[in-house]
């Protein structure tokens, strides 16, 4: 019998060190004279079949994190351990196999889908790419996946623009299932539906989850959309992540002012129920030209001295809970 230890770090399928992605500005003459510090430090584990749901404000980095991590860009900094192997030092035939074990669906799948493509070849096209099955079974397994996600197969003839932005979300999850991946990074993938449309979404992604052992990175900017999906939740701020804790534990009680501050501008789920909304001031400050020390510390309401010289460390105030904040 395995120890209580191995089983958990068997369990472990991406491990995520300090990561760092800092986009380069140039001069007329491409000197470097400055950084968009996009993603400055974020660290976390996924397990197999969980899912992690990583949340904030527009321009915080969470896409970029769940980019650099596919290695659709490349990092600037940090590690990340996936199945034991160092990800972002994969070449070659490896670096392909993970590609196929770790795929993404988009805000927008119409920008992933070609137009001029029947939905058929575009659900068959990473098979292609990664040389999965014969012609016959790739037409088959297509059809049955699109009938996975609740199409028809005879769509599979059809055209993107002949369905619905619901539709082609199913579409593109089809997609992402066609080469049995491993984890599926999913970029904001309802916040273009309906909100009737958004749990249908989601329903099927809880469902598919279930039946492929999927671990979903479930970036989004709603938090009421995250508490639904996500086992954990990871907050972020201005590049970097500033609270993590299981969902039920986050929501419940969130430690950092500034996860208090999105908690408080969800709406209430009953009338009888008075929350207080904590309005942040300021805007989002420059990921050029951050505050030093907490770079929360310009819009925070419980500002200390301490918080504008010296950046907080990320400390676990429990074994399912951890923030970077001078209070703790
Ligand atoms: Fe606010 Fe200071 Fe905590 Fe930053 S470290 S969140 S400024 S209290």
């Amino acid at each position: 019998m395995s120890a209580p230890h191995e089983e958990q770090v068997q369990d472990e399928l991406l491990v995520v060190d300090q990561l760092q992605k800092h986009f380069p500005i140039t001069n007329a003459l491409g000197k470097t004279i400055n950084n968009v510090r996009a993603v400055d430090s974020v660290s976390f584990t996924l397990k197999r079949k969980q899912t992690l749901g990583i949340v904030g404000e527009s321009g915080c980095g969470k896409s970029t994190t769940g980019r650099t991590l596919l290695r659709l860009i490349e990092p600037t900094g940090g590690k990340a351990v996936y199945k034991g192997q160092d990800l972002f030092s994969l070449e070659g035939k490896e670096l392909m196999k993970m590609r196929r074990e770790m795929q993404m669906i988009f805000q927008d799948p119409h920008s992933s889908i070609n137009p001029k493509q029947r939905v058929g070849n575009a659900v068959e096209e990473p098979m292609v790419i990664h040389r999965l099955y014969s012609g016959k079974d790739r037409m088959t397994r297509a059809m049955d996946l699109l009938a996975k996600v609740g199409l028809r197969e005879d769509q599979y003839f059809r055209f993107p623009h002949e369905f619905s932005g619901g539709q082609r979300q199913r579409i593109g999850i089809a997609r992402a299932l066609a080469v049995n991946p491993e984890i599926i990074v999913c970029d904001e993938p309802v916040s273009a539906l309906d909100v009737s449309i958004q749990s249908q979404v989601i329903n099927l992604m809880q469902d598919i989850q279930d039946e492929f052992d999927l671990a979903y990175i479930f970036i989004a900017h709603d938090l009421s959309v995250v508490r639904h999906i996500a086992d954990e939740v990871g907050v972020m701020y201005l590049g970097n992540l500033v609270e993590k804790a299981e969902t039920d534990e986050l929501y419940k009680h969130p430690l950092h002012p500034y996860t208090q501050a999105l908690l408080s501008s969800i709406p209430s789920s009953s009338p009888s129920i008075k929350k207080e909304r904590i309005t942040l001031k300021g805007d989002l400050p420059s990921p050029i030209d951050p505050p030093n020390g907490c770079k929360f510390h310009t819009r925070c309401p419980h500002v200390m001295n301490v918080c504008k010289e010296i950046a907080p460390e990320f400390k676990h105030v429990s074994s399912e809970h951890g923030v970077a904040c001078h209070l703790y």
